[in-house]
């Protein structure tokens, strides 16, 4: 499997990166942890689960419950591409009995901070380091792994927990870390992940869906990118099976197949299952900054929408996602990427159920920035 390869395939952390960290990590400012901290594991009473993203913990937590000790390192309103590590990061992961990261390019400021940390149970490889993307179907893979021109995601778009459908596989990758690190709990763990599992499906596809596919033949479909074309086309007492759809996607039905503008190519999974198309970018490509040239060619595109909307994370600079949109008598939808990126975002479902619903606002043309 594609996943696989690229997960053992991974090259060394560029140069101008390494530079940037030391830059950005005076060792005199850091310091560095002598060894794991904190009261020794066994004294533990729980778990303790570290994350790169919010998104993750907020996973996590689905799956622990309060069997486990879960934090995250970056908060949900930054780019997860570039957090300033601080020296509570390196303690934090050196008491960590799991630590869950994306495991593609996304936290290039992640292999600091494990040397940092000095906790050997949960470097790569080890029991206790969980890759989110596990058994993911990557998308905007590019030909060639180069960072030449400045991109970004160059083994493929990282942001995965934009689909809803992809949390579930982050769950289970989590779970498994978990059956190796705390085997005791393991039974409450898989509860709590079914469960997990089973309202992700009926948040996405709507219960009627789960009721006529059956939860195992909607999930698999799902995870393997054949849902649409599978519900496409076909019938169900005379009409079309996909107008059985429930949940978000039926609250996304509406604007189904309408393009749009997006800044930051962070939603191209999201894009997929709904099927709401970024047709350009601001940044032209992953992480570049936009030129002018560029930021002109967005707005022609959105002047020629019938409703312009342009979808950004809160991370970017709201001044110019805003003046871009005004320019074209469009509506800025600017969201947390992350949950804790926003007030009331405290759960992944609180999340997405933000993600659609403003979308929904927009293309009424009743949504606008906030
Ligand atoms: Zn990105």
């Amino acid at each position: 499997m594609r996943h696989d390869t690229r997960r053992h395939a991974r090259t060394p952390i560029p140069l101008v990166f390494v530079l940037a960290a030391m830059v950005a990590l005076p060792s005199a400012v850091l310091g560095s942890v002598a060894g794991p901290a904190g009261p020794p594991h066994q004294e533990q009473e729980t778990v303790r689960v570290v994350t790169t993203l919010p998104t993750y913990a907020a996973i996590a937590r689905e799956i622990t419950g309060d069997l486990a000790r879960v934090e995250a390192i970056a908060r949900g309103d930054e780019d997860p591409h570039f957090v300033t590590p601080r020296p509570s990061f390196a303690r934090a992961i050196s008491r960590a009995d799991l630590f869950v990261t994306t495991g593609l390019d996304l936290e290039v400021w992640v292999p600091g901070l494990l040397d940092r940390a000095n906790n050997p149970r949960v470097l790569e490889g080890a029991p206790g380091h969980v890759v989110a993307y596990s058994g993911v179907r990557l998308l905007d893979v590019p030909e060639t792994t180069s960072r030449a021109e400045g991109d970004i995601h160059i083994y493929g778009n990282p942001h995965v927990h934009t689909d809803p459908v992809n949390a579930v596989q982050i769950a289970r990758n989590i779970l498994e870390g978990l059956r190796r690190v705390d085997p005791d709990n393991a039974a409450g763990y898989e509860r709590r992940t079914r469960d997990f599992e089973d309202r992700i499906l009926a948040r996405t596809f709507g219960d009627r869906m789960i009721d006529l596919l059956g939860r195992e033949s909607l999930l698999e479909l799902a995870l393997n990118g054949r849902f649409w074309s599978f519900v496409e086309g076909r019938e169900i007492d005379g009409r079309p099976l996909v107008d059985q759809l429930g949940g978000w996607l039926a609250e996304a039905a509406p604007f189904r197949g309408r393009s749009l503008a997006c800044y930051h190519k962070n939603w191209s999974y999201f894009s997929h299952r709904f099927r709401i198309p970024c047709a350009i970018y601001v940044e032209e490509k992953p992480g570049v900054p936009p030129t002018p040239g560029q930021v002109g060619r967005v707005i022609t595109f959105l002047r020629d929408q019938e409703l312009p909307v342009l979808l950004a994370a809160n991370y970017f600079s709201r001044g110019q996602v805003n003046r871009v949109a005004e320019r074209t008598g469009g509506v800025a939808v600017i969201v947390p990427e992350h949950v804790g990126g926003a007030e009331g975002v405290d759960t992944y479902f609180d999340l997405v159920d933000l993600w659609v619903s403003r979308l929904a606002e927009a293309y009424s043309g009743s949504g606008g920035a906030r």
